[in-house]
């Protein structure tokens, strides 16, 4: 795996939390985004060669705001840049490792992604990133 390429934090108001990150970081948001697919809208902030995405639901009961039901505001997953997605996932099943979706998907900033279960990585949601821009 290459470096760190994002770790998001999931929010229960983007609207709040990103004149909040813009202070802490010192670096305006740079892109906004929603996806629909995760149902959550997402607003990026770079921080030398990595990223801090915040994470907001779409609907009330979406991943993230169950997320914050449970566990309150927080740190909801580290992402890895990968060159090659396929050859990363077939190389961690083969350790043992199990994917929430093994099946790469199309993430928000033009990335392929999946997901790594949280119970095989010592409760840490893991994703899985390869740069992949719509041609
Ligand atoms: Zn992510």
């Amino acid at each position: 795996m290459n470096k760190i390429e994002h770790i998001a934090i999931a929010v229960k108001s983007l609207d709040e939390s990103i004149p909040l990150y813009e202070k802490l970081l010192g670096t305006p948001c740079y892109k906004k985004e929603e996806v629909e697919s995760e149902e959550v809208n997402t607003a990026f902030f770079k921080t030398g060669e990595s990223k801090i995405e915040l994470l907001e639901s779409r609907s009330k009961d979406g991943i993230i705001n169950r997320f914050i039901e449970k566990k309150g505001e927080g740190m909801h997953h580290i992402a890895f840049a990968v060159d090659d997605i396929i050859k990363e996932i077939l190389r961690l099943k083969a350790a043992g490792f199990e994917f929430i979706n093994e099946e790469p998907k199309r993430g928000a900033d033009n990335q392929l992604i999946c997901f790594l279960h949280p119970k095989t990585t010592n409760g840490v949601l893991i994703e899985l990133c390869q740069d992949a821009p719509i041609i």
